[in-house]
């Protein structure tokens, strides 16, 4: 089965959730938690999915069996 959507993190390091039917992009939380495209009104399945998220980002995104974890760690606020 092809993958129908991918969850990745933008050049601003803004996670995202790519609907690969319709190409819409939408950086809604609940989306990517929910692996689901507005414009398709469709949850997609969450074993097909391209996760992709650059080295160094921040962003750990992790499949945990049908939940998309998806959290973003920034290593500036830590150094207090
Ligand atoms: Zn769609």
């Amino acid at each position: 089965m092809d993958p129908t959507y991918e969850i990745g993190t933008d050049e601003n390091d803004n996670a995202y959730i790519k609907c690969l039917i319709c190409e819409r992009k939408s950086y809604h939380s609940k989306d990517i938690e929910h692996r689901y495209c507005g414009n398709c009104h469709r949850f997609h399945d969450p074993h097909v999915a391209v996760i992709q998220v650059p080295e160094n980002s921040g962003w750990t995104i992790e499949q945990q069996g049908d939940d998309i974890k998806a959290e973003y760690y920034n290593p500036e606020e830590d150094q207090s």
